[in-house]
């Protein structure tokens, strides 16, 4: 019997690569780069096995969304596997407890949701209608009374292989050019990136699912103020990320400046690479 050569060792992900690099030159930020692959490795691995959806809605449906400013993914659409969804949501909450970004209670609550099928599904259709404006939910009533408020942030993350593969379906296929608004096109999550790119326009990523949609490049996504005096923006020394900070609503948006970069953007490692604009923002008095 022949013997088979040994197989080469699977080459890192780039982002896994970048982060590694990311924490040898600024190693104060290792806790945070950490976390982030931990974080990284489960998306990952979940994502890969999401299949694919075929989400084709009704035109004139999807022609009424556009027209109210509505996302097109509603929750029916999500390929979603509750074994998988429930271990996912387990996993990304034991990484944010042995981080210390959630308490021992947080994390005791939210293992307790995780666990009983009754209890989880209808919590995360609520929050996610109530959190995507694809009907009229109540934000404001978007987690049960009593809930642990970092369920927010582990829903956020937990749901984001699945939705994530709906964004990477639908942006194949549907034009989302006429799309004007500030909010995600896809799932209505707000932008918590941006890519500027090398013509000087501007793509907002989607917090949620991580789809890119143009924006004017001066707009604030959160309160669509366009006065350009009313901006505060600001770069990191090698230009290569900048700070969008809105002086009527005061939050600001960080983006990657593709103008100054041989690479695109990689979410995952330029939203921690950024930690310290995020301080300088916030000392200069704004909101994330
Ligand atoms: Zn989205
Ligand atoms: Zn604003």
């Amino acid at each position: 019997m022949q013997e088979r050569p040994p197989r080469p060792p699977r080459a890192e992900p780039r982002e896994v690569v970048e982060l590694k690099q990311l924490k040898t030159s600024n190693p104060e930020l290792a806790s945070a780069i950490d976390m982030q692959l931990a974080l990284v490795d489960v998306q990952r691995r979940i994502q890969s096995r999401v299949p694919l959806p075929w989400i084709q809605p009704d035109p004139a449906w999807l022609a009424a969304q556009r027209e109210a400013g509505r996302p097109v993914v509603r929750f029916s659409d999500i390929p979603l596997d509750w074994t998988d969804f429930r271990l996912t949501l387990r996993q990304t909450a034991d990484i944010l407890h042995r981080f210390e970004a959630i308490d021992r209670d947080e994390h005791t609550a939210i293992l307790a949701v995780g666990r009983d099928g009754n209890v989880l599904e209808p919590i995360v259709s609520r929050w996610y209608a109530a959190t995507s404006g694809t009907d009229s939910s109540d934000p404001k009533n978007r987690l049960p009374p009593g809930a642990p408020a970092s369920l927010d942030q582990v829903l956020l993350l937990a749901l984001r292989p699945f939705l994530a593969r709906c964004a990477e379906a639908l942006m194949q296929r549907e034009d989302l050019s006429g799309w004007m608004h500030g909010h995600c096109p896809i799932c209505g999550w707000e932008p918590d990136f941006a890519v500027i790119t090398p013509s000087a326009d501007r793509r907002l990523i989607c917090g949620r699912c991580t789809a890119q949609w143009m924006f004017g490049s001066s707009t604030c996504p959160f309160c669509a103020n366009d006065d350009r005096s009313l901006v505060t923006s600001f770069a990191t020394r090698d230009g290569l990320y900048r700070v969008y900070a809105c002086d009527v609503c005061r939050r600001y948006l960080k983006a990657f400046d593709g103008r100054h970069s041989t690479r695109s953007v990689l979410i995952a490692v330029d939203t921690i690479a950024t930690l310290p604009l995020d301080a300088a923002a916030m000392q200069k008095g704004y909101v994330g």
